[in-house]
């Protein structure tokens, strides 16, 4: 094994350049600390750039629950030139559809315009640790390994990976083995999109439509409305017809939709999120690798069947695949609160709110299966504290999917609007801890969080 010749120190180390990591990372640099991001890819943003809409930015009654750093990604989007747009699926839920490339370079010039350090090509291996607190993390990459020591430091894993190794107690997956499924998500362009907007005016039986508590629409006149706003973001559901038959005759396999989701308007350019694969543990790269294969037969399968069967599909042609497989489920590491299901249902508010979420429980499963529960009256709930703080550790906090929720609660809070919004919650409470010189991260004054996240444009009251 090579020697570990390099030592260094950060205020702050962000673990994971995914959705949450950005958000942190840009939120622990912008309050003062000297923050470093590490990251195993080749590059950040995770699936920011899959093409997939950031879901959670809205409640389904269609107010804005999530600002601060999200919406400078999406001002920088709109600054380039680039397509971004809230758009209503008329289902449940609002995403903020957006062009992944232009994506790519907002979240890199983000992190550069808040002097973030960031390491690609290299995978933090393992902690050192002096009891509760984390000291340092060694990383490995062609440059050899390195101890990177630091006062913080936020898990943005996904999996949790920092805080388990540090001793956190964690939940996986589902009961008995099962986990959401892992998906490739793809791109395809040269769509005719008023075409596929009349198929959906003309055929709402074969979307998904009319699912949320204050959409009080038919399935037609959901239709109707997706047509007259133009924007082709609706899914085309496994219980209807079409769909129904392509999986019967072995034409499609078994998914319960083929989401589509507008990325260019110019270029006619949408996303599709329908391959699956589930109740495989992702944190298993020999799985997860092997898992690749049968995807990439899903994703010719899938654009085969559009170009024969949807219309407005005709000529529609693969432009790209994602990055990465989209991982859903692995780890969620249990903290001082595990938010429930009923505080997502109930839309329940926390005097330590520190993020909001809005979007519908969203729990896939294998098959045709997937739990879609909406949030009552389409209202927003509150993400406290201490879903961020790990039980048992002082200076670790984790945001993203891994953060401290049961199954159900993050199938809601998984979204990328709330990666987004419980990293930078991290990261504003990481930098409070170097400006104060707290010894835990316990110590951060809520209402003072609070203050300066609002301060920076975060969404955290006044919202049903
Ligand atoms: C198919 C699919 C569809 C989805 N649909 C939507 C949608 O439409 N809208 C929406 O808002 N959300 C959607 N989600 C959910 C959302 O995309 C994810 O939950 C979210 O992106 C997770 O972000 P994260 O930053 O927490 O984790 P990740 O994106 O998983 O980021 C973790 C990062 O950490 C890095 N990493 C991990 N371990 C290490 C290590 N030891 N060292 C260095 N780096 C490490 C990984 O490489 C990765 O980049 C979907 C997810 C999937 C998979």
């Amino acid at each position: 094994m090579q020697e570990m010749i390099k030592q260094r120190h950060y205020d702050v180390v962000v673990v994971g350049g995914g959705a949450a990591g950005v958000g942190a990372a840009i939120a622990a640099s912008k309050n003062g600390a000297q923050t470093l991001l590490v990251e195993s890819a080749s590059y950040v943003g995770g699936e920011l750039l899959s093409g997939l809409p950031i879901d959670g930015c809205l409640n389904a009654r269609g107010e804005w629950i999530v600002g601060g750093v999200a919406k400078e990604l999406f001002d920088g989007i709109k600054d380039f030139g680039g397509f971004v747009e809230p758009v209503f699926d008329w289902r449940l839920m609002w995403g903020v559809c957006l062009e992944p490339d232009v994506m790519k370079l907002v979240v890199v010039k983000t992190l550069a315009r808040y002097k973030v350090e960031l390491l690609l090509y290299t995978l933090a291996e393992s902690i050192v640790s002096d009891g509760k607190r984390v000291t340092g993390v060694i990383v490995v990459n062609k440059g050899g390994k390195s101890l990177i020591t630091a006062d913080w430091i936020i898990d943005c894993t996904g999996d949790g990976s920092m805080a388990i190794m540090a001793g956190a107690d964690y939940e996986k997956g589902g009961p008995n083995g099962t986990f959401q499924p892992v998906t490739w998500v793809f791109r395809m362009g040269n769509l005719n999109v008023k075409g596929y907007l009349e198929f959906i005016r003309d055929n709402p039986d074969q979307f998904l439509l009319g699912e949320s508590p204050v959409a009080k629409k038919s399935k037609a006149e959901c239709a109707m409305e997706i047509y007259k706003t133009g924007y082709p973001f609706a899914g085309l559901s496994a219980e209807s017809s079409l769909l129904r038959s392509a999986i019967d005759t072995g034409e499609m396999y078994p998914c319960t939709a083929v989401y589509v989701v507008p990325n260019s308007m110019v270029r006619g350019e949408v996303s599709i999120n329908s391959t699956r694969i589930a109740d495989i543990d992702a944190t298993d790269p020999e799985v997860l690798s092997r898992s690749m294969f049968d995807l990439t037969d899903q994703v010719e399968k899938c654009v085969r069947f559009l170009n024969k069967k949807v219309p407005g599909f005709e000529k529609a042609q693969l432009v790209s695949v994602a990055p990465r497989l989209g991982i859903r489920e692995t780890n969620r590491v249990m903290g001082e609160y595990v938010l429930t299901e009923q505080d997502v249902l109930n839309g329940r508010k926390f005097g330590d709110g520190i993020a909001k979420g809005g979007h519908h429980v969203d729990i896939h499963g294998s098959g045709t299966y997937q739990k879609r529960t909406p949030v009552k009256e389409g209202n927003s709930y509150d993400i406290p504290y201490g879903c961020l703080v790990p039980r048992n550790l002082k200076n670790v906090w984790v945001a993203g999917r891994c953060f401290s929720s049961s199954r159900e609660a993050n199938g809601s809070a998984r979204n990328m609007g709330q990666c987004l919004s419980t990293g930078e919650a991290a990261g504003t409470a990481a930098g409070l801890c170097v400006e104060h010189v707290y010894s835990d991260s316990r110590n951060v004054p809520i209402e003072k969080l609070r203050s300066t996240l609002k301060a920076q444009g975060a969404i955290l009251d006044g919202t049903h």
